[in-house]
């Protein structure tokens, strides 16, 4: 097998243990925040993974990623309780996003710039697929890991920005693309959210998509991400809007999602997009 290949292989295996791992962290946040008012008698949380109704100690081979999740047919294994659907969602999808991401490595011709872009864009996905994971679970997105997120992408934009100037000298559009990106993507929640004085969209939307637009660095990205955010977020939510009559949507996990593909297709959208300017 060629060395790419498995690369990608092992990018979507760390991808579904990650995914698991922080799909498990989110909700043993989101179970002491519920457990703090009730004075209810639960299951305590273990150092290892416990089954949230009965407190079965989960077995290792109950806690391979997507496998255990599909024998067990997504119940618990005494009291065959539903696991819930985030998990075997987090698991794949997270995977998938990491092979995505890996595809992005140019293993033949590994320059600086690219290499760099690499390894600050994957810790970036790794905090915005656990603000997404989080989102998903529990609808809302705490603030330090939204503050994180966004340092970690100006660090990527400053970072990627000095190697670029050094490299082909000073450029004002360095400063004003990633500007521009952060103003589509932030901006559009912000002012979303201000309007509908916050029944549309959450508070940490808007941060999110700052967050965002500063790991893409280019404005025509964030609009892609935009794009396909809401059309994602829209064709998957309105049954359940219609259906509960709750008018608020997590875009969360489909800003994620639109990240994910806007990144990694970025040269082909340059070069689908750059046809309209022939
Ligand atoms: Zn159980």
């Amino acid at each position: 097998m060629d060395m790419k290949a498995l690369f990608l292989m092992l990018m979507f295996i760390l991808g579904a243990c990650f995914g698991s791992f922080l799909c498990c962290q989110a909700r043993r946040m989101e179970y002491k925040e519920a457990k703090k008012g009730k004075k209810k008698k639960a299951p305590k949380l273990n150092k290892r993974s416990v089954c949230l109704k009965c407190g079965y100690k989960l077995k290792w081979y109950d806690n391979i990623p997507i496998v255990s999740w599909l024998l067990l047919k997504g119940k618990c294994r005494e009291c065959k309780e539903k696991i819930g659907i985030a998990e075997i969602l987090a698991e794949v999808l997270t995977g998938l996003a990491f092979l995505m991401l890996g595809t992005t490595l140019d293993m033949d011709w590994m320059s600086v710039r690219g290499t760099v872009d690499f390894i600050l864009t994957f810790v970036f996905l790794i905090s915005v697929v656990f603000l997404a994971i989080y989102d998903g679970i529990s609808g809302k997105l705490p603030l330090v890991w939204l503050i994180v997120a966004i340092v970690i992408g100006a660090i990527k934009v400053i970072t990627t920005n000095i190697i670029v100037a050094m490299m082909d000298g000073f450029d004002p559009s360095l400063i004003y693309m990633p500007i521009a990106a952060v103003a589509i993507l932030g901006g559009v929640y912000l002012i979303l959210y201000i309007v509908s004085k916050g029944r549309w969209v959450g508070d940490g939307d808007w941060l999110l998509g700052t967050a965002i637009g500063l790991a893409l660095m280019e404005p025509w990205l964030a609009l892609i991400t935009l794009f396909i955010a809401n059309v994602l977020a829209c064709a998957v939510m309105a049954p359940v809007v219609k259906k509960t009559k709750n008018a608020k949507i997590y875009f969360g996990p489909f800003m994620v999602i639109g990240f994910v593909i806007a990144y990694t297709f970025s040269e082909f959208f340059f070069y689908a997009l750059s046809g309209f300017y022939m």
